[in-house]
């Protein structure tokens, strides 16, 4: 795999004695001597055992240098005074490249940087090991000689082994009390500050959890190397195994990887360069899973150099890898993890629906993201719960530690690790004037829904949990624009029964009163899998076989959800809305199969609503195009822009890469939405917009000026855009968009912005920057 050769010019031989050194080592551990002693002690011991007349460690410092830390062998003055930046000498190129570094002749390598205070003339042969934990660099162990030496086998492995220890017995506090780390980057202490894309609003502030996290081995050195290779041997073919099963099997795993991702596991859990160098660590003395931890903590480094973004996602498959293969070894397998703290942020650096609605919601109070799109499933659902979320923070996971305090600001799209007093006191003052503005808005859910030149609009909201329900009171939305039925199916272990969804559609008309309810019939496929239902093996599955497509295939399922529906309705109207219609006929289709289940209904003698309509979920060019041949059989349009503009643009929603490439408000995506919007005045059938462009104000006011009265969107957007179309001269701002939708450019946003007023909008529109 990535076995790049070691610079060793020739050598003389030196004794390793890797397990004694671990024996010793563990002894040291357990000694009550103050860190520098211990520090001492080590570098001596290591001589000792390696036959070398020096040894040193250097730490990395959060400056960015490499202090000596403690030698044997070179001038005990220059302990904490010698400091060498990355790059800087040899000690400095190891910890450039974070690969160990063999020289015959050290003061004649071009690298060689005189520190006189060290006393380190004499001295020919250089060994140097990056000591690493977690990929991160946190020093350079050394091993020097007066005479030239050949380089024993193993011996660049006995040490990068120790250093290996040494940053798991660092990062610990067993060996450095954490007062004395402080000036030391051996686990990310100070705070960062994440910009990336604020996907679902509020502020939350709490304790870093992070998903799928590293797993540090507890245990690091073996009683008995033998039975730890026959652990390891047992693991790693436990581990195959079941990869293949879930490569063979007709079924993925629930939210798991994808096939190809399983592809790449496999291959890796059969490359004899990775299995040698786990079988090498274990044989110095390591535990099966400290061997794990050095063999990718060495691939980590050297991926997480690589500017190449294909080298960083393979880091992260190795790193899943890893888990996997230590969950293995873990012979109680105790999956289960620490318990949730009441106040998690949750780091991950992609995440399903589904693996997000696993998690203890009352616990969950923000999610980061280190990818993510505003119109992901994952943000949606996050919405959806009123969770604060915040996307494409890239590099975050690299810099935070479970149990860090972090601070999700999804107003403005930041992520605070380990915050300052000053960031904290300065949010706890934002969290007021949040909750002030919360309390405002909710004194707004009674405002009439009217802009400032006196045009109607109506606000709805999209739903698909039963908690949500009650955001329509808080609200005060006109009634539900898109129910996501499939929610329902997402969190369920087993195929819903008709009884179960009847009941769950009941609540929500319930909850309704005599507001609207839309429901949307299955949307299953791409990212929205559920446990009950076959995963599918799809090389593309945003444009496989989803949604409406797989309900006409499989009517069985699509006939038993209208059922449900037509009975929840009871005696009242019964909207139903069909998703990813591509072409006309798939419309026809499923709106026959409607009719017939209204008239199964009438004839077993079953209440009838008291009036059905049958929607078409516009999300594709393909039908935006047909549309004047659909719209006579169509009751009511449904603008699903999230797709749309996936397909419009060929640019996936879930892939944070492309998904901000384009703007919604360029001319050519307008001219799109002004025509569908044209087309259903034409045949008079109502229109709305629902998808996360609806929930933005400024795309809202947009959207209003181009004739759509009806807006979907998630709660937490109801009042934000109900403030700003109240503002709206939507006269104005469509005589503004009319002249500039023919022409030519990437996106109308700025210039927009800059005409504010000029284009009817009011000045909370343009005012949008962060204060933190
Ligand atoms: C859409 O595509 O705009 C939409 C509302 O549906 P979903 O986001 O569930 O795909
Ligand atoms: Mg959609």
């Amino acid at each position: 795999m990535m076995d790049e050769a070691i610079d060793t010019t020739d050598l003389k031989n030196l004794a390793p004695g890797p397990r004694r050194l671990l024996k010793r080592l563990r002894a040291l551990m357990a000694d009550q001597d103050n860190a520098q002693k211990r520090l001492d002690n080590l570098t001596g011991m290591i001589a000792e055992e390696t036959g070398s007349d020096v040894s040193s460690i250097y730490l990395a410092r959060r400056s960015g240098s490499l202090e000596l830390c403690a030698t044997h062998g070179l001038r005990q003055d220059a302990v904490h005074n010698t400091r060498l930046q990355h790059g800087e000498g040899l000690v400095g190129q190891v910890a450039l490249t974070a690969k160990p570094l063999a020289v015959a002749d050290a003061p004649k390598h071009p690298s060689f940087s005189y520190r006189p205070e060290t006393g380190e003339e004499p001295f020919t042969s250089f060994i140097g090991v990056p000591i690493l934990r977690g990929g991160r660099l946190v020093g350079v162990l050394t091993s020097q000689t007066t005479h030239e030496r050949k380089l024993a086998d193993g011996e660049i492995e006995t040490l990068q082994t120790v250093a290996m220890i040494l940053a798991e017995i660092i990062a610990s506090g067993e060996i450095i009390a954490p007062e004395e780390l402080a000036g030391l980057d051996v686990r990310p202490t100070r705070p960062d500050r994440f910009q990336g894309g604020a996907f679902s609003p509020g502020l939350a502030i709490g304790v870093a959890v992070v998903h799928e996290p590293h797993v540090s081995p507890v245990r690091l050195i073996a009683d008995d190397p033998e039975d730890e290779e026959a652990r390891l041997d047992i693991a790693i073919n436990e581990l195959r195994k079941a990869i293949d099963s879930m490569l063979d099997g007709n079924r993925l795993p629930f939210g798991g990887p994808t096939r190809d991702v399983l592809e790449a596991y496999r291959m890796f859990a059969h490359d004899r360069g990775w299995l040698a160098q786990l079988r090498d660590a274990v044989r110095q003395g390591l535990t099966a899973e400290a061997a794990v931890e050095r063999v990718r903590n060495e691939h980590r480094a050297r991926l997480m150099q690589a500017k190449d973004q294909n080298f960083r996602e393979r880091l992260h498959d190795l790193e899943d890898l890893a888990n996997r293969l230590l969950r293995h070894l873990d012979e109680n397998n105790t999956d289960a993890g620490a318990p949730l703290p009441d106040n998690t942020i949750l780091i991950a650096r992609s995440i399903g629906p589904a693996e997000l609605l696993d998690y203890d919601r009352s616990k969950l109070k923000g999610l980061a993201l280190e990818e993510g799109s505003a119109s992901s499933h994952a943000v949606i659902v996050a919405k959806a719960l009123g969770i604060p979320l915040v996307g494409q923070v890239e590099g975050a996971l690299d810099r935070v530690e479970n149990g860090d305090t972090v601070i999700l600001d999804g107003e403005f799209g930041l992520l605070h690790i380990r915050p300052t007093e000053e960031v904290r006191e300065a949010y706890a003052d934002r969290a007021k004037a949040i909750s002030r503005q919360a309390a405002a808005f909710a004194r707004l859910k009674d405002a009439p829904s009217i802009s400032a030149d006196g045009q109607p609009f109506e606000l709805h909201l999209n739903a698909g949990l039963l908690v949500e329900l009650k955001r329509l009171e808080e609200t005060g939305a006109a009634g539900i624009g898109l129910f996501r039925t499939e929610f329902q199916f997402m969190v369920s272990d087993t195929l819903p029964s008709v009884v179960e969804q009847a009941k769950l559609y009941k609540a929500v008309v319930d909850a309704c009163g005599d507001r609207p309810a839309v429901f949307r019939t299955l949307d299953l496929g791409g990212d929205k899998v559920t446990a009950s239902a076959p995963a599918m093996r799809e090389p593309n599955p945003a444009l496989g076989w989803r949604a409406i497509r797989m309900g006409l295939d499989r009517p069985g399922l699509l006939r038993l959800q209208l059922r449900a529906l037509i009975e929840a309705a009871g005696g009242k109207e019964l909207d139903v809305l069909f998703p990813m219609i591509a072409a006309p006929w798939e419309f026809f289709a499923a709106r026959d199969m409607l009719e017939a289940e209204i008239a199964r209904a009438e004839k077993y003698g079953h209440k009838l609503p008291k009036k059905w309509r049958a929607g078409l979920m516009l999300e594709t060019p393909g039908m935006a195009f047909a549309i004047d041949e659909a719209l006579p059989r169509v009751d009511f349009v449904a603008v699903g822009a999230n797709d749309l503009m996936q397909y419009f643009f060929a640019a996936d929603r879930l892939n944070a890469r492309v998904s901000n490439r384009y703007d919604i408000l360029s001319p050519a995506a307008l001219r799109l939405f002004r025509s569908i919007q044209a087309s259903c005045a034409v045949h008079n059938v109502p229109v709305s917009v629902c998808g996360e462009t609806a929930s933005r104000p400024l795309e809202a006011a947009v959207l209003l000026a181009l004739g759509y009265k009806k807006l979907s969107m998630a709660a937490s957007s109801i009042a934000p855009v109900r403030t700003l179309l109240n503002g709206l001269d939507v006269e104005k701002l469509g005589a503004w968009l009319a002249c500039r939708l023919d022409n030519p450019g990437r996106t109308l946003r700025d210039e927009l912005m800059k005409a504010g007023s000029d284009a009817g909008l009011p000045p909370e529109a343009v005012d949008n920057s962060p204060l933190i």
